[in-house]
């Protein structure tokens, strides 16, 4: 139903909430969010953290673990589609190496069969929704690169999605897809974000780029690219929203 996403400089637990409790609106049933966790010294990624609850966005931020510092993360409330609105079932989801987090809105038409595919492959599908398969394709993927991984679970996934990922090999992008179901960036000084609906993004930036059904993008903290599900890349250049505080 929702989604929102930040990579910058700021602590981001607190940002994706504010994000998320302006989606309220659309209505949900469950909310998560998943953060790359801050490095010690010297290391590349401390891997990721996250956390999910049935009921509200208050819920989830009671049970945000004390230690829940990072600069980068994803968000999302959730209505259900596939599978009940629990714990288990919120988004984001992960893969079995737990190396992935993605949340996705939208509907994927054909998650029995991949999911049928997945579990005679040995993966254990801890979750009832369609959108746990995609957290396995992307994690299960050999392409080198992240943006290649997303892209190569989409070819396979047949259905609506709006997606943002995140990756803890790759802690210094979220990489997003959007497939009938809205996705916007924001374009923010030295900090990016992204959400499903401009109304996430507008107290922070009021330059945002719209993605068409099809597109992908690449956000980092200083830079962002937009490009085809081919890997083609597409022309984007920020336009001002305009909005009422
Ligand atoms: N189909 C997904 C699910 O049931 C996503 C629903 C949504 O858009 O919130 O978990």
């Amino acid at each position: 139903c929702g989604i929102v996403g930040y990579i910058g400089k700021r602590d981001v637990a607190p940002l994706l909430l504010e994000g998320l409790q302006r989606l309220e609106y659309r209505g949900y049933d469950s909310a998560g969010i998943a953060i790359q966790g801050k490095p010690a010294k010297g290391a590349q990624s401390a891997g990721l953290k996250t956390a999910k609850a049935k009921g509200r966005v208050r819920d989830l931020e009671a049970r945000l673990p004390k230690r829940f510092a990072g600069t980068t993360g994803i968000a999302h409330t959730r209505w259900a589609t596939h599978g009940a609105p629990n714990d288990v079932n919120a988004h984001p989801h992960q893969d079995a190496d737990g190396k992935v987090a993605v949340v996705h809105n939208g509907i994927i038409d054909n998650a029995a069969d991949l999911r049928a595919k997945l579990a005679a492959d040995g993966v254990e599908l801890v979750s009832d929704t369609d959108s746990e398969a995609l957290a396995h394709l992307i994690g299960r993927s050999q392409a080198p690169t992240l943006e290649e991984k997303v892209r190569h679970a989409l070819a396979m996934v047949e259905g609506t999605y709006g997606i943002a990922v995140l990756h803890a090999d790759f802690p210094d992008r979220i990489v997003v897809a959007r497939n009938g179901s809205p996705v916007v960036l924001g374009i923010g000084e030295k900090e990016m974000f992204v959400a499903s609906d401009v109304a996430a993004l507008v107290s922070h930036t009021r330059q945002v780029v719209t993605l068409d059904d099809g597109e992908m993008a690449t956000l980092k903290a200083d830079d962002y690219r937009t490009y085809t599900t081919e890997g083609s890349r597409t022309s984007t250049s920020p336009t001002t929203v305009e909005w009422e505080a």
